[in-house]
């Protein structure tokens, strides 16, 4: 299904629509408060952005040296070149060690490469241990946002998704009684777990250290307690020094939820005393973005999601309407880039307003990457026949002055005579109940003339 269907379907239930709507532009209006507070937000924009242009430029030179430190400090170094390499590699660990019981904080790459299927189907236990990616896991769904994976679920709907699966109260939604029924009930699999396995923030090439950011502690109460830490990155992770850091901690949380920091910042460098420590640096398709100019600075995403908080279009069609691991503007330009055929309609989503560029904490020009997307799409002709006649069309008409005039005065005479079947019936995808303002008479060039005269 393409990205204006699932979106059809997510804002048919409009109240809901406008409470994701909210719920996000309060995250994305926290941000903006939190950047203005730091008074050299730009300049560290500009640093972040040259950090990722010139790591990637030397990312060779950069992978050997993190390896060699990550060795030296005791850890165990695997590549995997794709999806499917990266899931036999986590499971002939896991089974070298007679795991039966995973507890996993957030990584998005696990999800990237279906990890939890994989490994369930090999009859081990895997329990995400982030409270919104848990309760993900229990509905059976896939995370909706890479920093909120369950912001698409209402308090009440968590809790009859406890009551079912954690036994609580039923009819309970108070989110501080939730919360601890669920730290409960993950207290008990982080205690009984063999194994932890975390994602990858940061991973520096000078010291071969980790960094792993969460708000729950997870992460740490995963690797603490089972002496088998797995930690999974994408070769994009990568940050050449130690005082790197600094720019991109004070960006990430500020840009992600509007926080200064995040609650925990836990760095990993080497295994902990009687454990192993072993990292999965994996590849999947990153290299074909990395060698196409236009769209390499897509790898120097940090993945906050602020680009998803901001995007009118990802606010009002939810997470889920993308199909991808990775959704919003982002996930427009990684997604085609995998499989262009599959997610040809994600570079549409998008009214290229270039908000998401103006957020983004590493300077991803990401509307222009999503315009160069939609002139690729149509080069390898994968745009369905509907939109290739209706964006012709538009080309024409906006080429000639007077086919543009001509046209505005064909509409302005048709529109109100088409049946309201089209207007307000089955194609109209706002919804049956709302009635649309009438149709203005006049052209809008008519219309501002006649508000600047009046102003004169
Ligand atoms: S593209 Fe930029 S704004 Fe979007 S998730 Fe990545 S770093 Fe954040």
């Amino acid at each position: 299904m393409s990205h204006p269907d699932k979106a059809a379907q997510f804002i048919r239930d409009e109240a809901k629509a406008h409470w994701h709507d909210r719920a996000l532009w309060y995250v994305r209006a926290k941000r903006d408060r939190v950047a203005q507070g730091v008074p050299e937000w730009e300049t560290l924009r500009e640093i972040a952005a040259q950090i990722k242009a010139h790591t990637l430029s030397k990312l060779p030179d950069y992978l050997e040296m993190f390896e060699g430190n990550a060795k030296r400090l005791g850890a165990q170094v695997h590549w995997a070149s794709n999806a499917a390499e990266h899931n036999e590699i986590v499971y002939g660990i896991l089974k070298s060690h007679g795991v039966r019981r995973l507890v996993k904080s957030k990584s998005m790459l696990t999800e990237e490469c279906h990890l939890n299927p994989f490994l369930e189907a090999r009859g081990l236990e895997v329990v995400d241990t982030d409270l919104g990616e848990r309760i993900v896991q229990l509905a059976k769904e896939p995370p909706s946002h890479i920093v909120l994976p369950a912001i698409h679920k209402r308090k009440e709907e968590i809790g009859e998704l406890f009551h079912r699966h954690l036994h609580t109260e039923q009819g309970a939604s108070d989110p501080a009684y939730l919360t601890e029924a669920a730290r409960g009930h993950l207290r008990g699999k982080f205690l009984k777990a063999d194994a932890g396995l975390t994602g990858v923030n940061f991973a520096i090439a000078e010291t071969g250290g980790l960094v792993v950011c969460t708000n729950e502690g997870n992460a740490d109460m995963g690797t603490s307690l089972p002496p088998l830490h797995i930690a999974c990155m994408g070769f994009e992770k990568l940050i050449p020094r130690a005082q790197d850091l600094g720019v991109f901690l004070r960006l990430l949380a500020r840009s992600a939820t509007g926080q200064p920091i995040t609650t925990y910042t836990s760095h990993f460098h080497g295994p902990r005393a009687g454990g192993e420590l072993h990292i999965v640096i994996v590849d999947n398709g990153r290299s074909q973005i990395l060698q196409r100019e236009e769209f390499r600075r897509a790898l120097f995403c940090i993945r906050c999601g602020a680009c998803m908080n901001t995007c009118p279009v990802f606010r009002r069609s939810g997470g889920h309407s993308y199909e991808s691991t990775v959704p919003g503007p982002i996930g427009s330009i990684l997604s085609p880039a995998r499989d262009p055929r599959k997610y040809w309609s994600l570079p549409h989503a998008s009214s290229l307003c270039g908000s998401c560029t103006d957020v983004c904490p590493v300077k991803i020009d990401l509307h222009h990457q999503l315009l160069a997307w939609r002139k690729e799409l149509a080069r390898l002709r994968l745009l369905p026949l509907s939109k290739r006649m209706a964006m012709n069309i538009g080309g024409w008409v906006l080429r000639y002055t007077w086919a543009y005039e001509w046209s505005g005065r064909l509409a302005r005479w048709a529109i109100p005579k088409l049946p309201r079947v089209i207007l307000y019936g089955r194609w109209n995808v706002w919804g049956r109940q709302r009635e649309l303002p009438p149709f203005p008479k006049e052209s809008f060039r008519e219309m501002y003339k006649q508000k600047v005269g009046s102003r004169r």
